[in-house]
């Protein structure tokens, strides 16, 4: 393609792109095809001569539009948000245009340098403890990794990384196997699947611990099992906390859970990946208490901060441990001033990886602190705007305290009445939620997640919801 013509359709591409995001509303928010809808659609092989451009882009409407789920709809509530903002898309443009591989410092130096200092911006808007930022002159620092599911992974293998030092120097005569099959690993059972996953994929033991009457996991609970673990001739290693759990938006009690691992010298990391960017907001801060504990935490501001998938921001206490989980260092990939920056290929499991914290820069300075404040603020207002919508209905019960932008609720009565109602809710088609269930019981998800979404959306989706509500009572009366 020459630059004419890249010119061309960028246009275009740019004018259908604000067209669709400005007129979101109107689209049925999930799609009604079947599987195996777009094979049809296409041609067997991939074409031997070029096609039109215009004839791609019309295509777009054709073929993939209509298996789109339209997740920045406001009519969009399932999981939890994925962000979005023409700054961020715009960066991606020229991300995609340097299009280098960063993985150390002179694979290009401002892709490294732009990160450093992108990661301490942000560590700062969230009063992080100095300790994480690379400013503060000490060990620490930031990352962008792709997913939170990756930080966890990533500083479960620092940790184990870490203890299988200390033991190795106490016992010299223990081999690294002998001490990797004792190491156990903590979370709450309401952490992420991805906690689960990380102790799969590192290879060791993990504990999914009671939590109290709030979901939240709490520092009884963690010393109980470590000091089992203990007496059993276990080695605890590990744990996460969250802020922000995936089923009801539940925040472990970090203070607590900080003080039992600092003293079993168990390393803790704090998965925020949705409810880590409210801590921009200085009265959301409160959740976050006893962070300064922790030796790791990360927070997903491709969730609900503005930037497009995928920037998932992880701070280190003491990246050395990580550094040194995964250092290999073939001459190829060697350079002269390494050392002086960060090599990010020593942290995070691919070698590649984009020029991400032009995301972050281009959005922090495009809407600046203040005006990214009030976007969460104006989700978490939208949230208990719902919830007092809810309440009103008395056949409805709030099943998890509303503190930042997800709504947990359901019918009274059982759970085949809402798997029933959530079932009409979804087949309608104009709004999208997902359940979950906590002890055996099960309830409805809404999330704020758009950044289009006002109130009459949530007037809308309430409607909705008590329409369905009508037919699926209506119907089990008869
Ligand atoms: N942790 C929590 C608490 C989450 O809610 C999620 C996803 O919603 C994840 C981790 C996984 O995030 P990612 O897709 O970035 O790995």
């Amino acid at each position: 393609m020459e630059a004419n013509q890249f010119k061309d359709f960028a246009k275009e591409m740019i004018d259908y792109v604000a067209n669709y995001l400005e007129n979101i509303r109107d689209r049925r928010v999930l799609p009604t095809i079947e599987p195996g809808y777009l094979r049809p659609l296409l041609p067997e092989k991939a074409p031997n001569t070029p096609d039109k451009w215009e004839d791609v882009l019309a295509d777009v409407e054709k073929v993939i539009m209509p298996g789109v789920t339209h997740w920045h709809s406001p009519r969009f509530h399932a999981y939890f948000p994925t962000a979005n903002s023409y700054p961020a898309i715009v960066a991606d443009i020229l991300s995609g245009a340097i299009a280098c591989i960063g993985f150390s410092w002179i694979a290009s130096p401002a892709c490294t340098e732009l990160e450093v200092v992108m990661l301490d911006w942000l560590g700062k808007m969230l009063d992080l403890p100095s300790e994480f930022l690379a400013c503060s002159g000490g060990k620490g620092g930031g990352v962008i990794q792709g997913t939170a599911s990756e930080a966890t992974l990533v500083a479960l293998l620092g940790a184990k990384a870490r203890t299988v030092a200390t033991i190795k120097a106490e016992h010299p005569e223990w081999t690294d196997m002998h001490i990797i099959e004792k190491l156990v690993g903590y979370t709450s059972s309401q952490s992420h699947s991805s906690v689960e996953r990380a102790g799969l994929l590192g290879g060791v033991k993990m504990r999914f611990l009671p939590v109290d009457d709030k979901d939240r996991l709490r520092g009884t609970a963690l010393r109980e099992a470590i000091e089992k673990d203990i007496e059993a001739g276990l080695i605890p290693f590990y744990a996460v906390g969250t802020l922000g759990t995936t089923s009801s938006c539940a925040f472990d009690n970090l203070e607590e859970l900080g003080d039992v691992c600092n003293k079993h010298n168990v390393w803790l990391h704090v998965d925020a990946a949705y409810a880590g960017s409210a801590f921009i907001c200085p009265e959301f801060r409160y959740l976050m208490k006893g962070i300064e504990k922790a030796d790791s935490f990360n927070f997903n501001p491709h969730k609900w901060l503005l930037i497009n998938f995928d920037c998932s921001a992880m701070w280190l206490k003491n990246p050395y441990w990580v550094v040194n989980a995964f250092n290999v260092d073939p001459l190829y990939l060697k350079h002269e001033q390494q050392g002086s920056a960060p090599d990010y290929r020593h942290w995070q499991i691919p070698l590649g990886r984009r020029f991400r914290s032009l995301k972050l820069w281009f959005v922090l300075r495009l809407y600046g602190v203040e005006k990214l404040q009030a976007y969460i603020r104006k989700h978490v207002h939208l949230a208990h705007y719902f919830e007092s919508l809810v309440k009103e209905d008395d056949r409805f019960e709030i099943t998890a305290e509303v503190i930042v932008g997800l709504v947990c609720f359901r019918l009274k009565g059982s759970n085949e009445l809402n798997e029933t109602l959530l079932k009409r809710i979804n087949g309608r088609g104009v709004i999208h939620l997902v359940p979950s269930k906590i002890k055996d019981q099960y309830f409805l998800r809404m999330a704020v997640c758009s950044q289009y979404t006002e109130k009459e959306d949530i007037d809308l989706t309430w409607r909705e919801i008590r329409d369905a509500t009508d037919e699926v009572i209506d119907e089990s009366t008869k």
